[in-house]
């Protein structure tokens, strides 16, 4: 069953009376070139677990199932179960979880599922509208997970892996840099996809840092920090951090100028350590 073919596809769902559902996001990858490529980029073996989020009809599945040990593929649409039965039957070492992946206890699904696995890692090619909840999720949990590898959107890719101190840094890309490693793979067209979105796809992966590459006392107040400080970019970062933290202005005068900050800096020239000394002052 070839499930790059378009016609292929199409007899499936019509088959099981399957419509796309944009919210969601629903665009199923028909480029045969994209998967491989993802499952390989992930060097697993037979002893790695693969946690996927949406398989979709199984696609990158497949890929996934054909290079790790154990595959877990949570899908929250049910219409898509009986699709993936018959896509997927010839493999004993998957499992479909029906959930929604936001309301998962992942630690206890991981604990359970991936037992015996020496490395567990994540692959999918996300629904869109939930692409930074779901990534922020996983490192927030600090899961036992060592890599993340997962198709976005192209800007938000942009985001994802931009360095913090950079035009592209937003508050998501301190929170990313805080826990992994960041970098971008390869761009996939948006003529890969069915139906065909209206933007471009970026593969992107995110090495989990084991050991804390940075030291902060409160890790609330340090996100708080970031937060603020983009929550409004066209202001400068102190008054941004003023506004949203609700702090006077002559205090956060008082802070950037003992760690020698510019008054005038936005958040987007901010460092970790400068954010993380903001913080600190607080
Ligand atoms: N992996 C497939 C592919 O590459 O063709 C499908 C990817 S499609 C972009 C996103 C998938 O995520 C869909 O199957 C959708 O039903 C599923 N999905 C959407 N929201 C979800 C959620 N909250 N939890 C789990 N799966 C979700």
């Amino acid at each position: 069953m070839d499930l790059y073919d378009y016609n292929t596809v199409k007899r499936i769902l019509s088959g099981h009376g399957f419509t796309f559902s944009k919210a969601l996001g629903q665009n199923f990858l028909i480029n045969p070139d994209v998967c491989p490529k993802m499952a390989d980029s992930l060097s697993a073996d037979e002893h790695t677990g693969v946690l996927e989020v949406g398989p979709g009809i199984g696609v990158l599945t497949k890929e996934l199932c054909s290079v790790a040990g154990k595959v877990v593929s949570v899908e929250l649409d049910k219409r898509l179960l009986p699709v993936l039965d018959e896509t997927l039957a010839q493999f004993n070492n998957l499992e479909i979880v029906n959930d929604d992946v936001m309301k998962l206890d992942l630690h206890k699904l991981i604990a359970e599922k991936f037992d015996g696995c020496t490395s567990v890692k994540v692959c999918a090619n996300l629904p869109y509208y939930i692409t930074s909840p779901v990534i922020m999720t996983l490192l927030e949990s600090r899961l036992p997970i060592d890599e993340i590898v997962v198709m976005v959107q192209k800007e938000a890719g942009e985001r994802l892996c931009a360095q913090v101190g950079t035009r592209l840094a937003g508050a998501v890309t301190a929170a990313v840099n805080y826990y992994a490693d960041s970098e971008t793979l390869f761009d996939v067209a948006r003529d890969s996809f069915m139906p065909s979105p209206k933007v471009d796809s970026v593969v992107i992966r995110l090495k989990v840092r084991k050991d804390e590459k940075y030291k902060v006392n409160n890790e609330k107040k340090f996100f708080t920090v970031v937060k603020s400080a983009f929550s409004q970019r066209r202001k400068t970062a102190l008054n941004s951090i003023s506004n949203t933290m609700g702090i006077s202005k002559k205090d956060l005068t008082e802070i950037f100028d003992n760690l020698g900050l510019d008054l005038n800096i936005r958040a987007e020239k901010l460092l970790m350590d400068d954010f993380i000394h903001i913080a600190e002052k607080l």
